[in-house]
């Protein structure tokens, strides 16, 4: 407490704070020098046709922008549709999974997709493989044709490695990984899969909105058989199309442009200061910051017991609830403009989650830290 009778809150003081206090895991930090760059050529670009050259380019770079910071394979497409990654789900649901599919849940976001495919009526019910939150389960070989791995479970704060299982190739099954917060602050071998998916409002440091499914041949034949088998699939789901129409740096219908712009701001400039290596060193620094001063301290703990596991873009952090309530410790973070370290609602913990996104410099984790020290000697 501040114990001034003007407000029962703590002040933090200005020499602690970060640079910016938005931790959001989705819709999280966005550099202002993006939305200062959005600014400075809206003139020009928004309110004007996505089906004219200039909002075009604009895909085409961002297209581009994918392959170089994925170093993608030259016989891979990067494609664009509308509806974020959840949309995405539905369109796997009608264009890329030919019979059954295989899911490792270990999560709110893992879960949701598992779910989304149990009621699709042309698919058998899909394998689903659970593990504890806290933890990943590994594909296991199996009689299905789309292994769906995720590469951060955003709820949880776990990563897991992108590896086919044992012994099964893409012509056997995709691998079909939702990298919604991972893609842009994790590494990943191309070899090792056929789709990569994920929305630019988290790493990408965008809006919502938009997904990008970056897709293999073997996933582009498998989205075309499909397509050809006759299945019925609304056209706003359908991957051939959203395939056809990215090939010409379009969407299918008419996508939010200001999504795209800050999502090409930041790819470029990860690309500019070293690509992926460089975007995930920041990862790295940011958690090697947060898990250490979590293990120094007295009160807080990271969540993942298992160290490989521990997530470089979103950590999870419990707090022992005999020294301060983690609801608490948020809602005193915010009144000070930190927001959005609540932990995720359905895991029902005494927890704190932080993204440690690329847009995000370690320094300001490091004053985060200082802050939550700061408060929880006060409460
Ligand atoms: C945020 C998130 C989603 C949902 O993304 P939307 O763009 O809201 O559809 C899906 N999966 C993971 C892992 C996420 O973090």
């Amino acid at each position: 407490m501040t114990g001034d009778g003007a407000s029962d809150h703590v002040v933090l003081p200005h020499g602690i704070r970060p640079s910016d206090g938005r931790f959001g895991s989705g819709p999280s930090r966005v550099r202002p020098e993006a939305v200062a760059a959005l600014a400075g050529a809206a003139d020009g670009y928004l309110g004007t046709s996505h089906r004219r050259p200039g909002v075009r380019q604009v895909v085409g770079r961002l297209r581009d922008g994918f392959r170089e910071l994925f170093a993608l394979p030259p016989d891979w497409e990067v494609v664009l549709g509308n509806g974020g990654a959840t949309g995405l789900w539905d369109c796997l649901g009608f264009g890329l999974i030919r019979r059954r599919s295989q899911h490792l849940a270990f999560g709110e976001f893992s879960a949701k997709f598992a779910r989304a495919v149990q009621t699709v009526p042309h698919l058998e019910a899909p394998q689903i493989i659970e593990a504890p939150f806290g933890t990943h389960p590994e594909p296991v070989p199996a009689e299905v044709d789309v292994y769906a791995l995720t590469h951060n479970e955003t709820s949880t704060g776990v990563q897991m490695p992108l590896r086919r299982p044992p012994g099964v190739g893409a012509a056997d099954g995709l691998v079909a990984v939702d990298a919604t917060s991972g893609a842009g602050g994790l590494r990943w071998d191309p070899a090792e899969v056929d789709v990569y998916y994920f929305s630019p409002q988290k790493c990408f440091a965008a809006d919502g909105g938009l997904w990008v499914a970056c897709c293999s041949p073997a996933a582009l034949e498998r989205i075309s058989e499909i397509g050809d088998s006759g299945r019925w699939c609304p056209p706003s789901l359908s991957l051939p199309l959203a395939v056809k129409n990215s090939a010409a740096n379009q969407t299918y219908n008419t996508p939010a442009l200001a999504t795209v712009f800050l999502t090409l701001e930041t790819v470029e400039w990860m690309c500019a200061n070293g690509g992926l290596e460089w975007a995930a060193g920041r990862c790295d620094a940011s958690a090697e910051t947060i898990y250490s001063w979590a293990e120094a301290s007295d009160y807080a703990e990271p969540f993942v017991t298992d160290v490989a596991k521990r997530s470089h873009v979103v950590a999870t952090i419990d707090v022992d609830a005999d020294v301060a309530d983690a609801g608490r410790i948020a809602t005193e973070l915010r009144t000070n403009g930190i927001v959005d370290t609540e932990s995720y609602r359905a895991l029902g913990r005494n927890q704190l989650r932080i993204s440690l996104f690329p847009a995000i410099p370690p320094g300001d984790v490091a004053a985060l830290c200082a802050c939550i020290d700061h408060i929880v000697a006060r409460l």
